[in-house]
Order: C-alpha cells, then structure tokens, then sequence
C-alpha cells in the first residue's frame, strides 16, 4: 500500500497527488492500524540497535505547517530514544556557509545502529536557495547530480535511505497558519517569514518537482505523503519505515554461548 506514494519513474506533476487521499482509511481505522505498526517499529528498532549492523535515515521536507514536527513526535514516541537521533537545519551559519554545502548534513548523517531524522536537508540547498535564488542557477542545478552521489555514499555504507515530501494544499496551510495565528500558545511556531515563502507557493512546487525527481534513486527513494489529515501522515510513515526495517532482516548479535552460566550468590 505504501508503494502508493512511491514517486514514480520520471518527472512528477504534484497537481496528480491528492494531498487529501486517506487511502480508505477513517481516523480511528489509521489509529488502530498505527498503532499495531508502532509495537512492531519498537521491536524492530531494538534489533537495528543492538545488531549495529546498519543505520536508517529519514529525511522530512515540505511546506511551512506541512506537519515535520508533528510527524516526529508521533511517529517516534515508540522508539528508544537512544536509538534516535534529529538533525534539524535552519538557515546555515557563516561558518556552515563557508563550506560546501553538503558539509553539515554528513556530520549528522546516523551510525549503524541508529535511526536518523533530519527536520528539513540538504533539499533546502535546492529549494529555498533555488526560490530566493541565493546561489546562481548553475551551482543549484549542479546539486541534484552531487546529492545523488552523496546519498549513493552512506547507503554504500550500510545507511537505508527514505525520503517524505508531506504533501499538504495551500488550502490547509492557510488553516494551519490562522489556526497558529489564534493560539497564543502556538505563536512560537508563527513566523511572519513564512508568509513570504507561502506567496512564491508555485515556485516551490516547481522547485519540489525537479528534487522529487532528479534525487529519486532506488538507494534513497522519494515518497509523497498525503499530509492534509495528520492522522493517515502518520501512517504511511510509520508504515513504510515498518516496511522497510522488516526488508533489512536485522539480526541481533551473536551472543556468547550462555546455556552453562550461574549467576552467582
Ligand atoms: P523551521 O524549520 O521552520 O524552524 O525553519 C528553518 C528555516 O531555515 C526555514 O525557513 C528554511 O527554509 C531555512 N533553511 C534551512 N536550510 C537552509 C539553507 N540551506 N539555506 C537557506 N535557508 C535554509
Ligand atoms: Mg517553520
């Protein structure tokens, strides 16, 4: 069912996904077949701990409000989070911005044996930076053949990759923003700034697209998640990261041989 939300083979149109789509499923349906998937996220975490044999990365991205946040804390609540790791990338420092602009995000690329989200990516560097044109088109257009090559490095290394783009409309966005705007408790999370990215919408759009579909490689796909209700979010990513811990065959160590020991008194 997740391999719904797989981008397909060549250039995506975001007009052609749904970001209403709840696959059949109510809230409370999503919430029970979620939480199923939790217990088993759990255990399978604990096997990718203790085996240390390889690393998952989950890489967020969407729009202002799209629910990044949101997902991590619900999706992860279950996890040790020993195991967890959450890289978030807000605008680079001077220092970050004096090296190449993959230089930030290796640091926090995770060890085998952990699970490591990163809130917003090295996508950033071909979408804000394309939008607000901080780079000539030259260098962002080169940055989808270096990601590829970069993500090409950690899975050759052991780290399964899987990137979300969480697909809400701008309809919903405007409900989020006024209901954050009508919550004082929310205001942190209000930043006048987002108002501006909200009107250059179209080219964000644009911008997704090509990253949705020049750094879709089988080693580190792209799905689209239909993000409009936070309550099936949660599921395709919980599902999908069930799917794809189960397809890594995570194995606990070997253990010395146990069967003649005594705990002694
Ligand atoms: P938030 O995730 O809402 O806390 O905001 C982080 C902000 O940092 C967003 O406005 C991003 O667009 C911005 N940001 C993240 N990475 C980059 C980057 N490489 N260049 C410029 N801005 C960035
Ligand atoms: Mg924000």
């Amino acid at each position: 069912m997740a391999k719904q939300n797989l981008v397909p083979a060549g250039k995506v149109k975001l007009l052609d996904f749904d970001p209403n789509y709840t696959g059949g499923f109510t809230k409370a349906t999503a919430r029970a077949e979620e939480s199923k998937l939790e217990e088993r996220l759990a255990e399978l975490q604990e096997r990718l701990y203790a085996g240390r044999q390889a690393a998952l990365l989950i890489v967020l991205q969407g729009m202002d409000t799209a629910g990044k946040d949101g997902a991590i804390e619900h999706v992860f609540d279950v996890i040790n989070p020993n195991g967890l790791r959450v890289a978030n990338f807000k605008v680079p420092t001077s220092e970050e911005l004096a090296h190449d602009f993959l230089w930030r995000i290796h640091k926090e690329a995770p060890e085998k044996g952990y699970i490591g989200i990163f809130n917003r990516s090295h996508y950033e560097d071909v979408l804000v930076v394309r939008v607000n044109k901080l780079v000539p088109e030259s260098v962002w257009k080169a940055r989808y053949e270096q990601i590829n090559h970069f993500e090409h490095i950690l899975a050759a290394s052991g780290t399964r990759i899987l990137k979300f783009y969480l697909h809400i409309s701008k309809d919903e966005q405007k409900e989020r923003l006024q209901a954050r705007l009508e919550d004082p408790a929310k205001h942190w999370k209000f930043n006048v700034g987002d108002l501006k990215v909200r009107e250059q919408w179209d080219e964000y759009m644009n911008a997704y697209e090509d990253a949705l579909s020049n750094c879709n490689m089988p080693y580190a796909p792209w799905y689209i998640v239909p993000a409009n209700k936070k309550w099936y979010r949660n599921l395709v990513i919980t599902r999908t990261i069930v799917e794809t811990l189960e397809q890594m065959n995570l194995q606990f160590p070997q253990s010395e041989d146990l069967s003649g020991v005594v705990i002694p008194d």
